[in-house]
């Protein structure tokens, strides 16, 4: 079958956040409308602290405005909905993110249902996923929304393929299918009891891994010129660069299946990078649809 296509996730985001800036700089010169995202943190995590400066890092360079929120890991969760209402009341901040995982004394779901679902870009409020199961306006989740972002640039019109998403998280799989059966695709959700995965996965026009279990998915398990998008980010032992060293890899092996695809995302630099700059796609449209406006008139 020959190399497949690498899809490049990085190039890709990169161009995402340019429409975005382009975009954000209309908003401001016709509408003198400058979207605010807030991101709250708490605690110390390490992996979260990382993403957040990079998230804020990112909001100011398309030419929205960040609020960082940083509480102490000892916040108790009154405090945290108190600061969130505070938010949701607040007209310069029009998109809102609880970055998880939250400390293990606060209900993840009771934090993230008190957000305004207006405001919700991260798409986990329960009115989003009803939206998005139902066909409505939803703030769809930015992993997801990546994914089919890529697989639509990739394939053009998605109507009637077969497509496989391996995983069934709520903030991953789920949505991955909910969209790809909006495309029109024929969608399958596989999972930790599927019987025969390997052939599931086999008979995929379309086959997205969100598993978290490192190279799982083999070249054998593909369909020839299939795309394949590969969520997964794990981190494995990398002997070969020196003691102790790690390196990221996907759930896919990526080795076999570049010979067998038709497109494959790579990790690191395929659907990572797409995450944020679909989160600042998400705080745009929530912008908009705040302020009456159709986003396709902007630019
Ligand atoms: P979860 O752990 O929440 O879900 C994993 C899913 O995979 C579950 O539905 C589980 O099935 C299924 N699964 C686990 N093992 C197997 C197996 N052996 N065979 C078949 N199915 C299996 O993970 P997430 O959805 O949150 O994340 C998935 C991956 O994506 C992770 O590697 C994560 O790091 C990555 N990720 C990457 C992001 C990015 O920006 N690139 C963003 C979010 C996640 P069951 O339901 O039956 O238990």
């Amino acid at each position: 079958m020959g190399k497949a296509k690498i899809i490049d996730g990085k190039q890709f985001a990169a161009n995402l956040r340019a429409d975005v800036a382009k975009d954000v700089g209309a908003l401001k010169a016709k509408h003198n409308i400058t979207p605010g995202l807030a991101v709250v943190l708490v605690g110390e995590d390490p992996a979260s602290q990382v993403y957040v400066r990079s998230k804020g890092k990112m909001t100011v360079e398309v030419g929205m405005h960040s609020y960082e929120h940083k509480l102490p890991d000892d916040t108790s969760e009154a405090d945290l909905l108190a600061l969130v209402e505070k938010l949701n009341n607040d007209d310069t901040v029009n998109g809102i993110l609880v970055q998880l995982p939250l400390p293990k004394h606060m209900n993840s779901a009771k934090v993230l249902e008190s957000i305004n679902p207006a405001k919700d870009v991260d798409g986990f409020h329960l009115i989003n996923v009803g939206l998005l199961a139902t066909g409505g306006d939803a703030m769809v989740a930015c992993t997801p929304l990546g994914c089919l972002m890529m697989l639509k640039d990739q394939l053009g019109d998605l109507s009637g393929k077969k497509a496989v998403v391996v995983g069934r998280s709520n903030i991953v799989g789920k949505p991955m299918a909910q969209l790809l059966l909006r495309e029109n695709c024929t969608v399958t959700i596989a999972h930790s009891r599927t019987v025969d995965l390997a052939g599931e996965c086999k008979r995929a026009d379309i086959l997205v891994a969100a598993v978290g279990q490192p190279q799982m998915v083999k070249g054998s398990w593909i369909k020839p010129g299939a795309t394949v998008i590969d969520v997964g980010m794990n981190r494995i032992a990398a002997p070969e660069k020196g003691e102790g060293k790690t390196r990221l890899v996907g759930d896919v092996d990526f080795d076999e299946a570049v010979e067998v695809a038709g497109a494959i995302t790579p990790v690191p630099g395929g659907v990572g990078p797409m995450t944020i700059a679909c989160l600042l796609k998400n705080t745009f449209t929530a912008t908009c649809r705040q302020n009456g406006l159709d986003e396709a008139d902007i630019s």
